[in-house]
């Protein structure tokens, strides 16, 4: 008898010990959304403050998620929801956008490699460089502004300390600079979009940051450091074009449009955070070892299909060297193409989204998906991009004869 009550007590715990798991998992996995404010683009693609809600938290008070951890600067810890409310707009902008972006390599492209892939740890306020070794590179070695760039993982350096790390987005502060303090020549204290439109129509040979870092040397003569130094530019936010996308932007804090001014807060910009995200998505063929004109010509494709935005569609015909209509300075290939300096002229991408817009829509999206896997991150366009293009074209395309004839004329118009 007692035996028998012992064990009956005994099963008895085991189920409330059962329970109280069980329960405390459905309490647990309850606390997965929270409406935040973010920064979003409207049914007319303007940006807007509106409510949003954030899932897959797996934090009651901090931007922890089972996908993505929002940490400012260096730290380790996630952003709580009572910071600073700046920190937290950014931070809810970026944890919302990152997750559209998620869903769209799940969900649309069904990418199974976006579905297994480790929590992302998404710096915010970061303007320490890339070290391959150390993580980050020494905080006063010309700090960055203005920038996201997406980072490889690393081994760590247990001798040093440095612990090792997955894949990460960075997302730099934004740092203003008055015009007055670009030197360019005809162009001072001119609005920026006077800058931009000479940009687009007169330079659009270099990447946009480059052209600003040129004109900005001269800011580093009282002995602070530049913001927009000329090194360390290589991987930057995308093209001209998804970059002026960007800096047409509402500024969130201040309300205002930047007549005299300029500067990039990439971790609210929708289209910059898909470009980034996009870099890590596409990782499984195209490693993050360094920028080249494929691999950011591929993103920029890619934050264009999420961003799913008809202005910035319409940009892109308008604008693109490849063969935008408005653009003043079509250009035909060249072999500067194939380096790294010039991986964020739009070259690529407007070749890119012109195969899309020949293949159609869908079938446009699904091959540009399958075309990764042709390529690396040493591809060149000469050869390799195209090859890889009529090899994706036999198996993707509908009827692949007549799509690869489009194609190459498409190609050979621009001396490819
Ligand atoms: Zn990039």
């Amino acid at each position: 008898m007692t035996i028998l009550t012992t064990q009956r007590c005994f099963f008895n715990m085991k189920n409330l010990i059962l329970f109280v798991f069980i329960f405390s998992t459905q309490v647990f996995s309850q606390v997965t959304e929270r409406s935040f404010e973010a920064l979003v683009r409207n049914d007319n693609k303007k940006p807007v403050i509106q409510e949003v809600t954030l899932t897959d938290l797996i934090s009651n008070d901090s931007f922890d998620g089972e996908y993505f951890k929002i940490v400012k600067g260096k730290s380790d810890e996630a952003i709580r929801f009572d910071a600073e409310s700046e920190l937290t707009f950014r931070a809810a902008t970026a944890y919302y956008h990152l997750t559209v972006a998620r869903n769209y390599f799940i969900h649309k492209v069904k990418s199974d490699y976006v579905k297994n892939l480790k929590k992302i740890v998404v710096r915010i306020e970061l303007t320490n460089q890339f070290s391959e070794l150390g993580h980050f590179a020494n905080d006063k070695l010309d700090p960055q502004y203005n920038n996201a760039l997406t980072i490889p993982a690393g081994e760590g350096l247990s001798s040093r300390g440095v612990k090792p790390w997955g894949n990460e987005i960075w997302f730099r502060p934004s740092k203003k600079i008055h015009i007055r303090d670009l030197k360019t020549n005809n162009l001072a204290n001119r609005e920026f979009s006077v800058l931009m439109g000479s940009f687009r129509n007169q330079i659009h040979m270099q990447s946009l940051q480059r052209f600003l870092a040129g004109a900005v040397i001269a800011l580093t003569q009282d002995g602070a450091p530049s913001p927009l130094s000329t090194e360390n530019l290589i991987r930057t936010v995308g093209s001209s074009i998804i970059m002026e996308v960007g800096y047409q932007f509402l500024d969130p804090i201040t309300k205002l449009f930047s007549r005299k001014w300029y500067w990039l807060d990439t971790a609210v910009v929708p289209e910059i955070i898909y470009h980034e995200y996009s870099h890590v998505a596409l990782s499984d063929h195209l490693v993050l070892s360094h920028s080249t004109a494929i691999i950011e010509g591929m993103a920029d494709v890619f934050a264009g299909q999420i961003a799913n935005s008809p202005k910035l569609a319409m940009h892109i015909k308008r604008y693109n060297t490849y063969n935008g209509k408005n653009a003043e300075r079509k250009q035909d290939y060249m072999i500067q193409f194939e380096m790294g300096e010039y991986a964020n002229t739009d070259f690529v991408f407007g070749m890119l989204w012109e195969i899309k817009k020949i293949l159609g829509e869908e079938k446009g999206e699904q091959f540009m998906f399958e075309l990764r896997k042709k390529l690396t991150t040493s591809s060149n366009i000469r050869v390799q991009l195209i090859e890889g293009i009529l090899q994706t074209c036999d198996e993707v395309c509908t009827v692949p004869f007549l799509d690869k004839l489009k194609i190459l004329k498409s190609l050979n118009l621009k001396g490819l």
